[in-house]
């Protein structure tokens, strides 16, 4: 599978950027995962939004969820844009939050389907499992089976022992780090960049991307300091960053 980095931001994109977004695509099928502030624009650099096949969120936070309205009004006018049928859409999040989910649906244009940790769920090629990780509001973690690779996405959390099992052997761990070496995240939920790396060695991971950056210090330190406890390949996201696994 082919995964690009459409946005990773942490809470707001940067000019011309955008938050979390990843486009993962395996035989002519795309999948979005997260859709936050910015990803309808920028995820237009890498595919047309009419060739996306399914969009996956992992919670209702609105750097991860935000431009769902975006995508909607684009499937609205569609009829108007293009002339071949609008081929369908799936659109997946979890029913923990009601209000999240409901959004997740416009009209008769996009019906969300749930997704909960019990059941694998098949998207194209993709099997899908999802973990309820530790974040401000219920929020999954995702292990995703292509033909050729695995990827796990740490969505936003805290560290905890757990989560390593659940990455155990992918090719590539997606992991959030929010701050800095040395600063707490249990709090709200989120991960520092030693704590990334210490989830990508103790699931003995091959490769590790950072991702959900802090608008703040240099990001270069977040790879030096999770390369303290990890000693693979780690990559630092950046828009358009991508890798076939
Ligand atoms: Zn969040
Ligand atoms: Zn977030």
């Amino acid at each position: 599978m082919k995964i690009t980095v459409v946005g990773f931001w942490h809470a707001y994109p940067e000019a011309g950027e955008a938050a979390s977004g990843y486009l993962i695509e395996e035989n002519g099928f795309s999948v979005l995962i997260d859709c936050g502030s910015g990803v309808v624009s920028n995820v237009q650099r890498y595919i047309k939004l009419e060739h996306i096949d399914a969009v996956v969120v992992s919670h209702y936070h609105n750097d991860h969820v935000s431009d769902i309205g975006a995508f909607h009004y684009f499937r609205l006018l569609q009829p108007y844009i293009q002339t071949a049928p609008a081929k369908p859409v799936r659109v997946f999040g979890h029913r923990d939050d009601r209000n999240g989910f409901s959004g997740l649906s416009y009209k008769n244009i996009v019906e969300a389907e749930a997704y909960d940790e019990n059941t694998p769920l098949q998207i194209g090629p993709f099997v899908f499992q999802f973990y309820p990780v530790q974040h401000a509001v219920p929020c999954f973690a995702m292990r995703i089976q292509g033909n050729s690779g695995c990827l796990f996405y740490t969505a936003d959390t805290s560290y905890f022992e757990k989560m390593a099992e659940w990455a155990e052997g992918a090719d590539l761990l997606i992991a959030e780090a929010s701050l800095y070496s040395g600063q707490d995240g249990s709090g709200p939920g989120h991960m520092n960049s030693v704590e990334a790396g210490r989830l990508a060695a103790h699931a003995e991971v091959k490769e590790l991307l950072l991702t959900h950056l802090p608008h703040f210090g240099n990001h270069q330190q977040l790879v030096k300091e999770a390369a303290s406890v990890y000693d693979g390949m780690i990559h630092l996201a950046a828009s358009g960053w991508n890798k076939t696994i």
